[in-house]
């Protein structure tokens, strides 16, 4: 068996060599090639730009039979099998977009047996047309492409991609199953796993990291200010800005253009034709920035990209992890910068909570939102903090992310500062966000803080000398630091609580020792260009 699978991966390489014209697989890829070869159900767990499609594409040209690939982005079909043309590789796609007879045509040339790969949308397969097509047709392999839209813990869960998954497994002549994805947490995989009977020895996850990628997390709340210095810093480079409402894109797009920026835009909201001429100006490189909701981006295969900017927050890691994962497909230095401010964290909530998911999916939902903001406190590197959120233990540090490189910074002591605020919060009995907290700290006459009696509080102006975004700053540090948390169930914005080690500080007990945030942000070194 080893003898079989040596040959049979030498034999993939020469093939790697003649249709793609690569050297040699990935190591990863190796792994799965050898796996899926050998016949055994495989999952693949690899990044965005990992290379996942090889890892299907050259056992497809092995086999005696077809591969079907089932694929969630019906518009990206066509370009896929244009581009597996292009390289000499025979393949079709059946999907809504084709009328009855072209689809009869194709499945003619399945049959004919001179198509080795055929692209799918999940919904086809519950036609019954799809069933007879696997009951007569050799199909040898089917790959699941974006394999976590097969589970309810996944962060994309379709239903179809469920029971599509369900019916591949009822078929008389079972074929054989690879599940390829980006993002996959702990649960996922098993999910994924025990659905399609796939055993442990046979799930290969390559490295999460991604090198070239410097992540940032910018928590000064001035945001339009932030991204128009960074578009004057960096001319010329290619990014994604994502927002999380069609508003919020047209918004930015506008103000960005005043402000004299070459940007384009593109959500669901715009007709096909404005949506296909932004997207075409951007990959070819006629306009450099492009201003999107999640809506853009699915599979793009721009190699370029030197930064995405997340001007609201993502609603979960996944969701994070994939979009930022758009940047850097060349290996090339690359920015991925998520702009923090606490109303997005309602926004988030509020989408949730007036959806139309289950009890118990707006749980999970609301639990992946609280990682996501855990994650813009957190004070380890940003990709570390990836790797543990999808279940890998192994230490990492990227060396580059704003955290691996604010902790260069000198520590301070900034006991006092930190009782001040812990005992305003006290005193406030937590049930206020940071702005009314640094408001009430620095001694606002607000009328709201006058209304609410907070003028009234012994803390009332004791941090008179800190602006209010110093305070609002101080604060997010103490999050980072585990004296402060923020709770998300309150209905109208994050409210700051104490944690134990607060207390202590209260107490006296404890000393706050806090490392100076001097690199917060690319802002300070702009252009490093390919390190
Ligand atoms: P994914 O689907 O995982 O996001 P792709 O399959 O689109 O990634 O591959 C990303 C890029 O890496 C593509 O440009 C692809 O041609 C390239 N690539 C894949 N495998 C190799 C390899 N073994 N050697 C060099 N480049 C590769």
């Amino acid at each position: 068996c080893k003898w079989v699978n040596r040959v049979s991966i030498e034999q993939a390489e020469l093939l790697l060599q003649k249709f793609y014209g690569y050297a040699t697989f990935r190591p990863g890829q190796r792994k799965i090639i050898q796996s899926i070869l050998a016949g055994h159900n495989t999952m693949g767990i690899m990044p965005t730009g990992g290379g996942k499609s090889i890892c299907y594409q050259i056992p497809a040209l092995m086999f005696p039979g077809i591969t079907i690939v089932i694929s969630p982005l019906i518009s990206l079909m066509k370009d896929q099998v244009d581009g597996l043309k292009q390289l000499g590789i025979s393949a079709t796609y059946i999907n809504s977009t084709l009328q009855p007879h072209e689809i009869d045509q194709r499945i003619e040339a399945l049959r004919s047996g001179e198509v080795k790969l055929l692209y799918i949308a999940p919904e086809r397969l519950e036609s019954e047309r799809f069933q007879t097509i696997f009951e007569t047709l050799p199909i040898y392999l089917v790959t699941i492409d974006e394999a976590h839209c097969i589970s309810t813990w996944g962060h994309d869960f379709r239903p179809s991609y469920r029971s599509m998954a369900e019916r591949l497994l009822t078929l008389p002549r079972r074929p054989l199953i690879a599940a390829l994805t980006a993002t996959a947490t702990v649960d996922v995989r098993d999910d994924i796993a025990n659905l399609l009977q796939i055993s442990p020895k046979h799930i290969f996850s390559t490295k999460l990291e991604r090198d070239n990628l410097s992540f940032y997390v910018h928590r000064d709340g001035q945001k339009r200010e932030f991204i128009t210095q960074y578009l004057r810093d960096h001319p010329g480079q290619t990014g994604i800005l994502y927002c999380s409402t069609r508003k919020e894109v047209d918004q930015l797009h506008r103000y960005l253009q005043e402000e004299g920026f070459p940007v384009a835009k593109y959500h669901a909201g715009m007709s096909d034709l404005e949506r296909n001429r932004a997207q075409e100006a951007f990959s070819y490189d006629r306009i450099q920035t492009i201003i999107a909701t999640n809506a853009f981006g699915m599979g793009i295969d721009k190699s370029n990209v030197r930064f995405v900017i997340h001007y609201n927050l993502p609603r979960n890691l996944e969701c994070y992890y994939q979009e930022a994962g758009r940047a850097g497909r060349d290996g090339d230095r690359s920015e991925c910068i998520l702009l923090f401010s606490p109303t997005d964290i309602q926004t988030q909530k509020y989408l949730i909570d007036h959806s139309e998911m289950t009890p118990e999916r707006k749980t999970l939902e609301l639990s992946k939102l609280r990682c996501m903001v855990d994650y813009c406190f957190t004070d380890e590197c940003y990709q570390q903090a990836f790797i543990r959120y999808f279940g890998n233990d192994h230490p990492y540090t990227c060396g580059t992310c704003g955290n691996c490189r604010k902790k260069l910074g000198e520590a301070e002591d900034r006991t006092i500062d930190a009782q001040k605020i812990f005992s305003c919060i006290k005193r406030m009995n937590e049930r206020f966000g940071f702005t009314v907290v640094s408001k009430v700290l620095r001694g606002s006459k607000n009328k709201r803080i006058l209304s609410w009696g907070l003028d009234r509080l012994s803390t009332y102006g004791i941090m008179k000398d800190h602006t209010e975004k110093e305070i609002i700053q101080l604060c997010h540090q103490l999050v980072s630091n585990h004296y402060l948390t923020l709770d998300l169930s309150h209905p109208s914005v994050p409210v700051a609580k104490l944690t134990p080690l607060a207390i202590e500080v209260l107490k006296g007990s404890r000393r706050v020792l806090l490392h100076r945030e001097e690199i917060r942000t690319p802002m300070v070194e702009p252009s490093r260009g390919s390190l």
